[in-house]
């Protein structure tokens, strides 16, 4: 399962936890103020912005040309 980072919208405490796949923040408490309303931060290995390697894909498909 894998471990996401949370912040709490009440005292900013950033903690971790473990949730299912595709899981949102519903049911996750502050466990510094029990506050309820958290943002979930971006995992480490998710980041999307600024990667040189993600190159966008070629408009049109990556199959086309080479069939008769
Ligand atoms: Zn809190």
């Amino acid at each position: 399962m894998p471990l996401y980072e949370y912040r709490c919208r009440d005292c900013s405490h950033e903690f971790e936890a473990l949730r299912a796949l595709g899981d949102s923040a519903e049911g996750i408490a502050c466990p510094q103020c029990r506050h309820e309303e958290v943002d979930k931060l971006h995992s480490t290995f998710a980041a999307s912005t600024g990667s040189k390697d993600a190159a966008p894909a070629p408009a049109g498909g990556c199959c086309m040309g080479t069939a008769a």
